[in-house]
């Protein structure tokens, strides 16, 4: 396979744009050497610039459910355009898509749409703070909030120490006010709820994490969460920025009948397009401006092109089998990844849920971060690119989760499981 004018490009790139991309994710930091550029995707395929094909399991990191262009999303995107790209003013289509949210998602009454998930997890914070009157907010190592100041901490894939910010920038004033806990261990919450449970906030995470790859929530964790912030008065957010719409139509909170106070959603809600959302309980809600004092405001925010693709993309979801059509399909690809490292001799574990899931190099089950840093990385980036010469696109990262979409065939899951069994025969040390 040739990636001469994919080298060309990320060479240009560079001399433009810190690291040659605009979101760090995509350069291949974590696998070494360049990136591919893209020119086109059409249903499960993305094409390189080469010329090269492959079968892709990245879906954008999340928001192409549907896979490339599908036919429905095309047709109301362009139906939009047709009518004018933003008006910084009301438009119906906000609450179609309002109302779509709200019939699927358990927690949420009333929503704002905003821009991207970091968005929504921003608001969703400032918006707890406001309503409680309260400063700290606790997270869990390992999952991702976006790139918000108070959140980049011990947030997944970047670097990871407890109570120092992952990033330079960030202030100690900004982050002390964040506590990081170790996710699924309930005990530990417990302990810091009885020792300042009425100072809290927030508690913030994903339920089912796709940032240190795919690792669940357990029921049992989750359920102490909702039960502990209830009693304190604190307000509980389940970051379904890639769960919702994913693991579920109603998302993780659908499947593990947890309700949270407020949910923070994106990826799959715009189609492709950049959305982000927050909603909650009316109650809570109506804290933000203008119902209530609590600030966020946004130029393009219900965005006409963007709003459109979610609305057709969500319709597509709640009116066929598409989730029973990925559950088979990824069930398929998890088993045909575990025999092939089983008949490689290579140690291993599926971290799975729904479509999202990420094959760990490590023999024990990854329950949080601290397990998930034992992988073999120098592993993964071998299987990374012997997987891509074989024409699958997989994420980058051992950290992060791969996505089956409904544009997936179950031959296109035979091809990589043949593909995945040539790349770890060579990998193997038997
Ligand atoms: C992707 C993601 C975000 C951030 O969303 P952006 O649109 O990239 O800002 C936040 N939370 C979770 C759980 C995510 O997966």
């Amino acid at each position: 396979m040739k990636h001469d004018k994919s080298q060309a490009a990320f060479e240009r790139a560079r001399r433009l744009i810190p690291g040659g991309v605009n979101s760090p994710a995509r350069a291949f930091g974590a696998v070494g050497g360049n990136p591919i550029f893209f020119h086109r995707a059409e249903g499960a395929f993305l094409h390189d610039v080469d010329g090269n094909r492959y079968v892709d399991f990245v879906g954008s990191w999340g928001p192409m459910i549907l896979g490339h262009r599908h036919p429905a999303v095309v047709e109301a995107v362009e139906a939009a355009l047709a009518r004018g790209t933003s008006f910084g003013a009301p438009t119906e289509a906000e609450s179609e898509l309002a109302q779509l949210i709200v019939d699927a998602v358990p927690s949420v009454e009333k929503v704002r749409l905003v821009n991207s998930g970091t968005e929504a997890t921003a608001s969703a914070i400032r918006l707890a703070r406001g309503a409680t009157g309260r400063a700290r907010i606790v997270k869990f190592a390992g999952n991702y909030h976006g790139h918000v100041d108070s959140l980049l901490v011990a947030a997944g894939s970047s670097a990871a120490t407890l109570a120092v910010p992952d990033s330079p920038g960030v202030t100690l004033g900004t982050s002390k006010d964040t506590i990081v806990l170790p996710y699924n261990d309930t005990q530990q919450v417990v302990d810091l709820f009885q020792e300042q449970g009425d100072r809290i906030a927030a508690v913030i995470c994903e339920p089912v994490v796709g940032n240190m790859g795919c690792v669940p929530g357990t029921p049992e964790f989750l359920t102490m969460l909702r039960q502990l912030t209830m009693h304190h008065g604190a307000i509980l957010i389940f970051d379904e920025v890639m769960s919702g719409f994913r693991v579920a139509y109603g998302g993780a909170q659908s499947r593990l009948g947890i309700v949270p106070d407020v949910t923070t959603l994106g990826k799959i809600i715009g189609g492709g397009l950049p959305v982000g959302a927050y909603g909650g309980r009316a109650e809570i809600m109506d804290h933000v401006l203008p119902a209530g004092p609590v600030f966020q405001a946004g130029t393009l925010s219900g965005n006409p092109l963007a709003t459109a693709a979610g609305i057709a993309t969500l319709r597509v979801l709640r009116d066929s089998d598409a989730y029973a059509r990925l559950e088979s399909l990824s069930a398929q690809l998890a088993d045909g990844l575990s025999r092939a490292a089983v008949e490689a001799g290579i140690a291993h574990t599926i971290g799975r849920c729904g479509s999202m899931m990420t094959l760990f190099f490590k023999g024990e089950p990854v329950v949080n971060w601290d397990g998930a840093k034992q992988c073999d990385t120098k592993r993964f980036a071998a299987w990374f690119w012997a997987l891509l010469e074989r024409g699958v696109y997989m994420p980058c990262s051992q950290f992060e989760a791969l996505f089956v979409s409904t544009a997936h065939v179950p031959d296109d899951v035979e091809a990589t499981v043949a593909a995945a069994r040539a790349a770890l025969a060579e990998l193997s040390d038997k």
